[in-house]
């Protein structure tokens, strides 16, 4: 595969790995069948070790020196799922590029499927799940509930029941990639950039091996990186909180008065502490709301680099990208990714994983 014709790349594969030791050789078994299978040797698959503590990286760097279509990229740290597939975004040079889990909860195999929609005329297709197989109640549960509340909140319609399982185009990732800001919500903001976006329905499977790394943290994390990132409904909510809580102290004012004016003073403790509970209590609802917003707006105000990238290893070999790779257009990220793909030796053979 000569690296230099990025236009020979059909499909870039880009999968996120934290802590993903025990799946990694499988993935890469899977996708690589698959990708010979749909473009022959015309593929890349990107691995993005989101600063993993285990082996990850030492197997995606071994494994990346025996076969000449697997990218891995070092984040300097662990920045999060959705700023890993951004990194991976970022380096993929195909034509089209598939987004997966590296946990195969997600079949690669659909990668045919996929291609077959967009060869139609599509620009993005999803994955929505039909079944969710090794899924805990709790997870269905609270899932359900998010996707429930962001479609009442969003003003851009989000599709229920997906992932970041989906193919897209190359006009699509571009514009993705130049979207700035920090706390993503990839899927939605796939949803927002529009265009002929087509659903492919699946079954999830459970996971190949290993724990989830989305603990109850990161999920509210993310559900609340969804909702601020797309909806400023709850600020108006806010706005309607105090209006009725003012009323309420408005009524209560009334009735006070009354009291005092009929000279009936009563030493009313209860309604005193009621009223002001609620009051307090709604002040710091609101307080909360806008912090939540004002908080992800300090971080965007920064504007410091997506990502960091330590190191993408190719052939066995690492090589080093500016830092401010993250900030770079598109076409300045192509023209240092073929710099260091001219320094590969143009010998290079391929041992494929069988
Ligand atoms: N992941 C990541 N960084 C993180 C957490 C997760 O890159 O900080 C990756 C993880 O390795 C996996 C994907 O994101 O490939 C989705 O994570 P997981 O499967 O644990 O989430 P779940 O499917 O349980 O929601
Ligand atoms: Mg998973």
């Amino acid at each position: 595969m000569n690296f230099n014709k990025c236009d020979k790349i059909k499909v870039s594969v880009v999968a996120p790995c934290y802590n993903e030791e025990l799946t990694i050789l499988e993935l890469l078994r899977r996708i690589t069948e698959v990708c010979r299978d749909v473009v022959c040797e015309n593929y890349e698959i990107i691995l993005v070790d989101d600063g993993s503590t285990d082996a990850t990286w030492q197997i995606l760097s071994d494994f990346s020196s025996r076969d000449s279509h697997v990218v891995s990229v070092k984040l300097h740290r662990n920045h999060g799922h959705q700023l890993a597939v951004t990194a991976g975004l970022a380096v993929a040079r195909g034509e089209r590029v598939l987004l997966i889990d590296a946990d195969l909860q997600d079949p690669p195999e659909l990668l045919r499927d996929m291609m077959a929609v967009m060869d139609h005329g599509a620009d993005v297709v999803y994955g929505v799940r039909k079944e969710r197989k090794g899924e805990s109640k709790f997870k269905l549960l609270t899932a359900w509930m998010f996707y429930k509340i962001l479609d009442m909140l969003s003003s851009t319609p989000i599709p229920r029941d997906t992932g970041d399982f989906r193919l897209m185009n190359r006009n699509i990732v571009d514009v993705l990639t130049a979207m700035p800001e920090h706390h993503r919500f990839i899927r939605g903001m796939v949803s927002w950039i529009g265009g002929n976006q087509v659903p492919l329905y699946y079954d999830r499977d459970a996971r190949f091996a290993g724990v989830t790394k989305y603990p109850l943290s990161k999920m509210i994390r993310f559900a609340l990186d969804a909702i601020t990132g797309f909806s400023t409904v709850p600020l108006r909510l806010a706005t309607w909180l105090g209006v009725i809580a003012a009323g309420v102290a408005v009524l209560v004012s009334i009735y006070a008065v009354y009291r005092w004016l009929t000279n009936d003073i009563v030493p009313g403790w209860a309604s005193t502490l009621i009223v002001s509970a609620f009051l307090s209590g709604t002040q710091l609802v609101v307080l909360g709301i806008i912090g939540e917003y004002l908080g992800r707006l300090v971080e965007e105000a920064k504007g410091r680099p997506l990502f960091m990238i330590g190191a993408i290893t190719i052939k066995g070999v690492s090589y080093s990208v500016p830092m401010n790779f993250s900030e770079l257009s598109a076409n300045d990220r192509l023209k240092c990714l073929q710099n260091i793909m001219q320094e590969i030796p143009a010998e290079m053979n391929n041992d494929y994983v069988s």
